[in-house]
This record gives C-alpha cells, sequence and structure tokens, in this order.
C-alpha cells in the first residue's frame, strides 16, 4: 500500500524541497492547484517530515483537503515520530453527515500481518472541514500495511480495517457507530449491511438519477387503483424522509415503473425486478410487478403496503429485515410506513460515499446482547424457529416473502461476497 501512497505523495509535492526561496507550484492529480493560504501553512510541513524521514505525512485525497478550506488548521505533528495520515474535507462532511461528531478520539491499531506483529496508540482529530489520524510509533510508512484501528469506545466508532493492497480515498474514514432500536441488529451499519448485501455485497453504489424517477402509473386492478397505492407509497417514503426521494417523471428506460398483469395470480403477489444498471452497477431501471392477487376491497391496506415495500427495494435496501415492525419485514409488511431506522438507513447509505466497502468495518463489542434493547425480547424469540404465518395470525399469507429478481452479472456478483 505504501509505495502506492508514496507515488501518490510524490505525484503531488516534490519529495525533497531543498531551498525556500521559492515555493515550489504544487499540481494535485486532479489537475488543481491548492489554494493559498491554506497550502502554504500545510505543505512545508509535510516536506521537512517527508524529506527527513522522521515522520511521514501522507495526504491521502489532496484535491479534496485544501481546496477552498480556507480555515483549516494544520494538523500539529509533534516532536516524535507519529505517522499522520490527512483525510480532508470531503471524508469530514461525509463522517459528520454519517452522525460523526467534531472532536478527539483515542484508538489503537495494530498490525495484521502475523510476522509482524505490532501495536501502538491512535488518536483522530476530526475538525470542522479536516480529519487527521495520528498513530503513534508507526515510523515507517510500510507500517501501513494490513493496518486495523480500534477505537477506545466501540459504542462511538467501529473499528475499521486497512487493507494492504488498497489506496482509495476512502479507506482512512471511519464511520460512527449508531445505535438502533430494533432487537435484531447490533447497529445501524449492521442494518445498512444486512439490508443492502444481497444486491451490492458490502459495496456502496447510489442511483444514477437523484431524485429517482417514478412513471406515473393508470393501472387498475378489479378492486385496487394501483396508481393510487403507488402515489401514497411515494408520499409515504418522501414525506417519512423530510426530502424528495422519488418524483414523477417519464423518463425513456430509468426510473421505477409499475408493471401490472391484468388477470394473473402471481406468487409472490408482487416483486422488484432490476432490470437495467449503468456500467458502474448504479441501478437505472426497477419494474414493480404486480399481479391480481389484490381482488378484494380489504386487499387495499396489503396493496399499499406493498407498494411501500417495494419502493425500499428500489431505494436499494434489497435485503429483508428480520424485525416485523420494519416495512421491510421478511414475511410481508404488517407496517404501513418505514420504521425510523429504515428511513435513517436509506439516509446512510445515500450518504456513504459510493465505492466504500463496509465489510472492512466491524465493531469489538456489542450493545445490549442480553437485553434485547428492553423491547424485543418475546419478538425475538417469536421469531426464532420461526414458523410461516397462520391465516388469522393478522398476516396476509400470499404477501409474504416477496422476491427479488436481479440481473445474473448483478446476483452472480453478490453471491461472491
Ligand atoms: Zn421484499
Amino acid at each position: 500500500m505504501i509505495p502506492r501512497l508514496t507515488t501518490v505523495v510524490a505525484v503531488v509535492l516534490p519529495r525533497r524541497h531543498q531551498g525556500s526561496e521559492k515555493p515550489p507550484r504544487y499540481v494535485f492529480p486532479d489537475g488543481t492547484v491548492p489554494a493559498p493560504p491554506t497550502a502554504m501553512i500545510i505543505i512545508p510541513q509535510l516536506l521537512r517530515h517527508l524529506g527527513y524521514g522522521q515522520a511521514s505525512i501522507s495526504i491521502l485525497a489532496a484535491g479534496m483537503i485544501l481546496v477552498g478550506c480556507g480555515e483549516v488548521t494544520p494538523p500539529d505533528p509533534h516532536e516524535n515520530q507519529d505517522l499522520i495520515v490527512v483525510r480532508g474535507a470531503a471524508a469530514t462532511a461525509a463522517l459528520i453527515d454519517l452522525g460523526g461528531q467534531p472532536g478527539t478520539s483515542f484508538w489503537h491499531w495494530h498490525l495484521t500481518a502475523p510476522a509482524n506483529d505490532r501495536s501502538g496508540r491512535a488518536v483522530l482529530e476530526v475538525g470542522n472541514t479536516m480529519l487527521s489520524w495520528r498513530l503513534a510509533g508507526a515510523t515507517h510508512a510500510d507500517t501501513l500495511t494490513g493496518l486495523t484501528l480500534c477505537p477506545d469506545d466501540p459504542i462511538v466508532w467501529h473499528d475499521q480495517f486497512i487493507p494492504a493492497d488498497k489506496s482509495d480515498i476512502w479507506t482512512w474514514l471511519p464511520i460512527p457507530r449508531i445505535q438502533v432500536r430494533s432487537p435484531y441488529y447490533a447497529d445501524l451499519l449492521d442494518l445498512v449491511t444486512s439490508l443492502t448485501f444481497p444486491l451490492h455485497g458490502d459495496r456502496v453504489v447510489h442511483w444514477a438519477r437523484e431524485p429517482i424517477p417514478v412513471v406515473p402509473s393508470l393501472a387498475r386492478g378489479s378492486h385496487v387503483d394501483f396508481g393510487a397505492c403507488l402515489a401514497e407509497a411515494v408520499t409515504t417514503w418522501n414525506s417519512s424522509f423530510g426530502k424528495t426521494l422519488f418524483e414523477w417523471d417519464q423518463v425513456f428506460a430509468e426510473g421505477v415503473r409499475l408493471v401490472y398483469r391484468p388477470g394473473e395470480i402471481l406468487r409472490p403477489p408482487m416483486w422488484a425486478r432490476l432490470l437495467r444498471t449503468d456500467e458502474a452497477g448504479r441501478p437505472l431501471l426497477i419494474h414493480i410487478v404486480a399481479g391480481d392477487n389484490y381482488d378484494r376491497p380489504t386487499a387495499l391496506i396489503s396493496a399499499k403496503r406493498a407498494l411501500v415495500h417495494e419502493l425500499a427495494h428500489a431505494l436499494q435496501l434489497w435485503g429483508h429485515s428480520l424485525d416485523p415492525e420494519h416495512v421491510l419485514w421478511r414475511w410481508g409488511p404488517v407496517v404501513d410506513a418505514p420504521a425510523a431506522e429504515e428511513v435513517l438507513a436509506v439516509r446512510w447509505w445515500r450518504r456513504l460515499p459510493e465505492g466504500i466497502d463496509l465489510g472492512r468495518y466491524g465493531r469489538s463489542v456489542e450493545l445490549d446482547p442480553d437485553g434485547l434493547k428492553g423491547q424485543g425480547a418475546a419478538v425475538k424469540q417469536r421469531d426464532e424457529g420461526y414458523q410461516a404465518p397462520q391465516a388469522g395470525a393478522g398476516l396476509d399469507q400470499s404477501r409474504c416473502n416477496d422476491r427479488l429478481v436481479v440481473p445474473e452479472t448483478l446476483h452472480d456478483h453478490a453471491l461472491k461476497k
């Protein structure tokens, strides 16, 4: 990893800048030039440390760090041999968007290579426009390979693993640990990954277009106006989220479309089908397929709930939840609207940097492992050893356990993980 980091730095900065009479012209890989005075404050420090080897400062995503950040306070390199990895404004904004708080937190690091068992202290400083890591004792750049970072407060942060063979810009992004009410999930990251893994594995992928276009539907079943139900489901998601997630639009071959099959009794009665993605794997076109299963006036509420559920899939929460209070409950929704933490899961997914590998994050402690958060013990017990819902249990059995249809290539990708 480090040769790559060094390469990045070498592109950005001359390795030894002797002679201070004329600062060199720094050009970032994206062609931009750092704006003074910020760059002038930080770069001489970088050069000093890079050039003399007492400490190494690696800049990742350098193009995003300095430009436009007029109030950056450079990290204090101290007079020890700490290794500082600086991340920029984009990473800081992403972290704060995910619920992380500015401030200082203490971690420890250790190498995962069995032949090189080393560890040390780490400090994470999150400012308003800059975050930086200081790794005490990591004097050599090559110690950054295969590093695990563990927070001293595992309630606040997720552990993260820095792989040796990757140098992408998000590798060092800490992720705050957000508690959820559901007794089935350890935290929000657990919920998010459970709901998104079936399609994307651990990789974060966003929609190619936002808000997501939804094609208005005129479909009418024998008892259910599917177009009206779709409109209600769109309103439910937009109002739950507090922002327009879906907007009505007729974009050719893009967005979400309801496909009604009159006269057909489908098993399951409704499902989401991902039909097209772009070259980066972003969804472009999703069909929600519905049949004439909703053939009784009392089925109206089932149809509405099913559409809220399918729109959750369209938001890329492709998995199903273990929690019956979630609209994504695996046996079919028994609630009218997404739970607050499902909404938060959507928010997180949209804010997580695209391409980040969530499989690198973990936790060293479980929250409330036995108390089940004070309210879910009975629920959890009921779900273990689950039997299919019985008629009369308040569930429309024909509605349960819908399916997700994904293109073969995407399916293969998910299965490989
Ligand atoms: Zn489903």
